[in-house]
């Protein structure tokens, strides 16, 4: 079923039915950084039952001062450790961090709708959707 989301301030559509059949173009693909905030870190601990020592020794890494989520290589792909490319979904969905809850409306790609476009098949132009 089709679900069309808009944010104000961006200048297209999200069509999130686009998912279903996308098998996760952005939790795949080129290497990238998926940060974490303290907050989350903790979140995703608990959900996984794990000590966050040992989480973020297990499933972080460090960028500067910042920690992102290890990923692994499928093939050409670089996958987010927690995409499931069976169920094509997130493996810690409840718990995932800001940077994919906002996704595709992310202020970098107010100005590369062209690159969002080619990145994410659910982008739709707004002014050809009835919401
Ligand atoms: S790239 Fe777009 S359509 Fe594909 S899973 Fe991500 S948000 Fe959904
Ligand atoms: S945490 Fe979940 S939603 Fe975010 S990139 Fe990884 S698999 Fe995708």
């Amino acid at each position: 079923m089709s679900a069309i989301m808009q944010k104000e301030g961006f200048e297209y559509s999200f069509d999130t039915s686009a998912c279903e059949s996308c098998a996760g173009k952005c939790c795949t693909g080129e290497s990238g950084y998926i940060y974490v905030s303290k907050i989350e870190i903790k979140s995703i601990a608990k959900l996984l039952n794990l000590d966050v020592r040992e989480f973020v020794q297990d499933y972080l890494f460090k960028k500067m001062y910042k920690y992102s989520i290890k990923e692994k290589q499928n093939g050409d792909s670089f996958e987010c450790t927690f995409y499931d490319s069976i169920t094509n979904g997130c493996t810690i969905y409840e718990a995932r961090p800001l940077q994919c809850r906002t996704f595709p409306f992310w202020d970098y790609y107010k100005t590369r709708l062209e690159q969002l476009k080619l990145e994410c098949p659910g982008i739709r132009d707004k002014e050809l959707t009835n919401v």
